[in-house]
């Protein structure tokens, strides 16, 4: 037994790096990588000990209240993108584990559903506490498992657990309605009621903030849910179930699973007792999980992917404009939906704009997500890194222009260098597809109704922004863009207070407010006649 395999004590499994430290996956690592990659495995042992004293390091999966394996016994590898090396395995599960985490949260919700809202208030708002109290170490592991730079890990903890609190506090705020009835004996009255068992499927790029943006409202509604987190980031939202447990939240309203992604999917769209299916990620899994949900009539609500436009006008504030870019592009290094995918510029500001963003880029540092000042960590996995590749040659040839970067992180395995690529055209790849990746592209326009031609001409319509200074434009230009949410002179727009989604084939339904309460309830209507009693 290791060193690090004592430290943690028994009671949870432990990290498949503890026992071997240094293994990593041998074709994404240079040679140059290996005193880097000795250095991080120190760091992840260290937050994974962390974990563990707090009981958060989780690698089952959780099914009626109890840690599961899968039912073969069989397991997926996790690996820090930062090094390649295996962090964990977790079960590997399918159908089966699923069916039986149908079942408990169709137990469950049969009580869950009959508390009163105060009392669902109450242990939600226990669970946003202990998040905030876990904050460290759950940011800790949203970099240890996605990559992502630990300020940024730990504020999209804070950005998580808002949605908690905020739902908790929606819960007492359920109201029905009285309809003044068209007969002297009859009322009518409105009832919402949670819709029931719901599927929650999550990507990688936020592990911890889609599972609370879908999970905190359906439980604040009444509902229970079984979580589908991606295989790539499954370990934060198991500590987020340890912590729902914890909180009082009670065994099977909070299940998740994993593992084999279309079995696991086809159970819950199969299950008549499945009446909600929530999802972030692919346009292309999105459209599946819609056309499978048909076969039961489930309530569907989307967040697709974006092809976000950001439009620099002549009179913008060039600073504004740069800080905006910024926040909006590199953000995850590039790796969000909402991520400014085409920037669009008006050519008497277009040079001086690309330079200042050229500058501003180069300052950005890249590296692994523990080190001080990294501002981009890397990216998901090599397929990612490839799209990128793809991409930017598609561009290139056809008349793109590299201002900046343009190839991978001398860092080597997943690190890209941040780009900035100018004569951009709305035809190549970079332009109809979203990167997903650190490359800013920039495209050329003349006039206000060119660049609203642009910004709409694509399928997506999830986020779009401009920046000007030019009241009446912003307005403008606002109501023309067909998108479910603008951006004016402002590149961070998520916050758990504003609905959240997207128009055309970005997505169905809102996410965050007062309106994504609606997605988990149903609407009764009540007649009451015969009100005489005659
Ligand atoms: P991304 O490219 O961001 O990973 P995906 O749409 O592939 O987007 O994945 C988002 C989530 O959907 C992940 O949890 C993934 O495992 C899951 N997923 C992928 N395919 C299916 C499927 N056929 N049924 C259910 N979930 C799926």
């Amino acid at each position: 037994m290791g060193l690090a395999r004592m430290a943690l004590g028994s009671g949870t499994r432990t990290l498949g790096l503890l026992c071997r430290p240094f293994r990593f996956v041998a074709s994404r690592h240079p040679p140059t990588a290996a005193v880097f990659v000795r250095q991080i495995s120190m760091e992840a042992q260290s937050v994974a000990a962390r974990l563990n004293s707090s009981g958060l390091l989780r690698t089952q999966a959780l099914i009626g209240g109890k840690w599961r394996d899968s039912y073969d016994g069989k397991t997926i590898k996790v690996h820090n993108p930062a090094t390649g090396e295996v962090i964990a395995n977790v079960p590997c599960m399918g159908g089966r584990e699923t069916d039986d985490a149908i079942a408990s949260a169709y137990n469950a919700f049969q009580s869950w559903s009959k508390l009163t809202a105060a009392e669902r208030s109450k242990r939600l708002r226990k669970w946003y506490d202990l998040i905030v109290a876990h904050k460290e170490e759950l940011g800790q592991l949203i970099t240890l498992e996605q990559g992502k730079p630990l300020k940024e890990a730990i504020g999209e903890v804070s950005y998580g657990a808002s949605f908690i609190e905020f739902f908790a506090e929606e819960a007492k705020r359920v109201y029905g309605d009285i309809i003044p009835s068209p007969l002297a004996d009859r009322r009518i009255f409105v009832l919402k009621q949670p819709v029931g068992v719901v599927g929650a499927i999550t990507p990688w790029n936020f592990p911890l903030a889609m599972i609370t943006r879908k999970v905190g409202p359906a439980l604040a509604c009444g509902c229970t849910v079984v979580i589908k987190p991606s295989e790539l980031t499954p370990l934060t939202a198991l500590a987020a179930a340890e912590l729902s447990l914890q909180a009082g939240i009670p065994p099977g309203a909070v299940n998740v699973v994993m593992g084999h992604a279309s079995a696991i999917g086809d159970a819950l769209l199969a299950s008549p007792q499945v009446r909600k299916i929530t999802f972030t990620g692919s346009t292309a899994v999105g459209k599946k999980l819609m056309a499978g949900a048909a076969g039961t009539v489930k309530k569907v609500s989307l967040e697709l992917g974006g092809n976000a436009p950001c439009i620099i006008f002549d009179d913008a504030d060039l600073d504004v404009a740069i800080k905006g870019t910024l926040a909006t592009k590199f953000r995850n290094s590039g790796q969000t939906c909402v991520c400014a995918n085409r920037i669009i510029v008006q050519e008497g500001i277009y040079d001086k704009f690309a330079n200042a963003l050229s500058n501003a880029v180069q300052r950005m540092q890249v590296g692994n997500g523990f080190h001080e000042d990294v501002s981009q960590g890397p990216l998901i996995n090599e397929a990612a890194v490839q799209k990128v590749e793809t991409f930017l040659q598609d561009a290139k040839s056809k008349g793109a222009k590299v201002l900046l970067g343009g190839k991978r992180h001398s860092l080597g395995m997943t690190f890209y260098e941040p780009t900035v690529i100018t004569d951009v055209k709305s035809e190549m790849l970079i332009s109809r597809e979203e990167v997903f990746g650190p490359i800013a592209p920039l495209l050329r326009f003349k006039t206000e109704e060119e660049a609203i031609h642009i910004a709409n001409d694509t399928n997506a319509g999830l986020a779009a922004y401009l920046f000007t200074t030019n009241m009446q434009r912003s307005w403008r230009v606002s109501e023309a863009l067909e998108y479910g949410i603008v951006g004016i002179n402002e590149g961070l727009i998520s916050t758990e207070v504003a609905p959240f989604g997207g128009v055309k084939q970005s997505g169905l339904g809102r996410e965050g407010s007062k309106y994504g309460m609606d997605e988990y309830l149903e609407i009764k209507y009540v007649c009451l006649g015969n009100l005489s009693g005659n």
